[in-house]
């Protein structure tokens, strides 16, 4: 598959086994799980210096042997050594690697990841609010963005301007948003003042790189709101349920892609309630 890479203006092939050099400092791999969830795959980003001797692994995807394979060879390539797995978020396709990684390499893995489920068989160090990582020369810190789910983690590299936002953002497309709206709205607000410098990249965890992060952010809250919108409408119609507002909004939803999209309008119809609330009680409270 080619690409045209918004940052360089170049066409580069995004295939799995074939590493890029996105920005100063991140590398990015395709994972070969491509599918209906994954759209062309899971993006891994390896975050290092150039002649630095360390680098981290973002999202290490599924646990493919070749693909596992292809990160520690790159990793090699550049003289790094795998200091740290981060893991942007609880779901199989960015952690399914983690722990296969971490045995064969020795790095610790970082989440906020807390489901039991998940943490019963990953061995994930905590990320708190002072988090940060030094791989000598490049330096990673972490913004709680939930929404898409609850753990969702943005990574922050200051020295190179680059933001790791998972599934908060995605490259090219509208995020789901299985958490709370309210929570997804703020994320977005905060992502958008980590990359108001105007130089900012978004290197998200599925499709292309995103050179224009605040245009795009707000292009991302407008459609929410305009969905907000439309929900409002419905339910004034008398159509409340669920499933019915689902049928309205997607008509041509495909079964698979259905739980997804009744989890999005949950979400918006949860968000349209506390608002309405807030305002026929006079306004937002403290
Ligand atoms: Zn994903």
């Amino acid at each position: 598959m080619r690409r045209t890479d918004p940052v360089t203006g170049q066409w580069f092939d995004i295939e799995p086994g074939t590493a890029h050099q996105v920005t100063d400092h991140a590398v990015h791999l395709l994972a070969p799980n491509a599918s209906a969830w994954t759209y062309e795959g899971t993006n891994t980003w390896l975050i290092g210096a150039p002649g630095g001797n360390a680098c981290a692994v973002v999202d290490p995807g599924d646990e493919a042997p070749e693909h596992l394979a292809a990160i520690i060879d790159t990793a090699r390539r550049r003289g790094w050594q795998i200091a740290a797995i981060l893991v942007s978020h609880g779901h199989p396709d960015h952690f399914g690697g983690a722990r296969q990684l971490a045995e064969l390499t020795g790095a610790p893995i970082y989440s906020a990841i807390v489901d039991e489920r998940v943490v019963l068989h990953l061995p994930t160090r905590p990320i708190g609010p002072a988090w940060q990582l030094d791989l000598g020369g490049v330096t990673i810190t972490a913004l709680r963005t939930p929404g898409h789910s609850d753990d969702s983690l943005t990574f922050q590299v200051p020295g190179d301007d680059v933001l790791l936002t998972g599934d908060t953002i995605l490259g090219g497309r509208s995020s789901a948003v299985f958490g709370p709206l309210a929570d997804f709205l703020d994320s977005l607000t905060l992502i958008r003042a980590a990359a108001d410098s105007g130089s900012a990249v978004i290197l998200p965890g599925h499709g292309t790189p995103v050179g224009d992060p605040v245009a795009t952010i707000d292009r991302l809250t407008e459609v929410r709101l305009a969905r907000v919108a439309q929900i409002a409408q419905l339910v004034d119609a008398g159509v409340t349920s669920i499933g019915a507002i689902t049928d309205a909004i997607y008509p041509h939803l495909p079964a698979q892609r259905r739980p997804a999209a009744e989890a999005s309008v949950q979400s918006h119809l949860a968000y349209l309630v506390t608002t309405r609330d807030r305002s026929d009680s006079g306004g937002v409270p403290a």
